[in-house]
């Protein structure tokens, strides 16, 4: 079961991300969450990426490419994935179907979360997170059962540098510039499946279930 999770920031990758893992049991592969954790251990990788995530940009495809073929490499990869905020560009996707031959597999489903754009700037700037399990939460449409801490371990919740609004704009405009080529890219090969992202929380994952129920898995 190998599937890409597409939408623009604030659409609910994330948060559907963590329901897909806990019912499929396939490791979550968010390449944001694996570059934070860089910055955060203050490792090389995090010195790299950290400049262009405070300016909401892109980091570079060939940082980005070498720490999704290292982690697809791993064996808990082996009976699937789910790729959130990966690919991002067509030089990614089209790294990513190079790697997958190699390892003698295929993408079987691209889901296309959508949201309008003019929801977003409200879901990102409210969104509080928890660096430890990643878990995301929402200080009005999702909230933690106790002010600022995670339900999962009680860890305190942040509010991610790039979540603060003077970045969210540039980041929605990055990335509303870049996916639109990506979607006609998975489309063209029959992979997208579009899901209503404005809807609750639960009911989204109700249509992803349908979505891949529904599919030999
Ligand atoms: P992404 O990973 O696509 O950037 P997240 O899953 O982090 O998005 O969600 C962004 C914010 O919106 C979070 O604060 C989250 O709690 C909230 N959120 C996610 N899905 C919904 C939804 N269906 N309705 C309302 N808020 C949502
Ligand atoms: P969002 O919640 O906005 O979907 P992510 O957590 O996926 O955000 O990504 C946060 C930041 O990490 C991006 O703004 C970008 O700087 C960097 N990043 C994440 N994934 C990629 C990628 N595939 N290519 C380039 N940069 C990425």
């Amino acid at each position: 079961m190998n599937l890409i999770l597409m939408g623009l920031p604030g659409a609910g990758k994330g948060t559907q991300a963590e329901k897909i893992v806990e019912k499929y049991g396939i490791p979550h592969i968010s390449t944001g969450d694996m570059f934070r954790s860089a910055i955060k251990d203050g490792t090389e990788l995090g010195k790299k990426a950290k400049s262009f995530m405070d300016q909401g940009e892109l980091v570079p495809d060939e940082v980005t490419i070498g720490i999704v073929r290292e982690r697809l490499g791993k064996d808990d990869c082996q009976k699937g994935f789910l790729l959130d905020g990966f690919p991002r560009t067509i030089a990614q996707a089209e790294a990513l179907e190079n790697l997958l031959k190699d390892m003698g597999t295929s993408i079987n489903n691209v889901l296309h979360i959508k949201v309008p754009t003019e929801k977003l700037v409200d879901r990102l700037t409210g969104r509080r997170i928890c660096l430890k399990c990643g878990a995301t939460y929402h200080v009005e449409f999702n909230p933690p059962k106790v002010e600022g801490k995670c339900d999962n371990d009680g860890a305190d919740l942040i509010q991610r540098d790039d979540d603060k609004p003077e970045t969210v704009k540039n980041r929605l405009e990055v990335n509303i510039s870049q996916a639109q080529p990506l979607l006609d890219f998975y489309d063209s090969k029959g992979y997208l499946v579009t899901i209503n992202g404005d809807q609750d929380i639960n009911q989204v994952f109700e249509d992803i279930e349908a979505e891949l129920g529904g599919r030999s898995l």
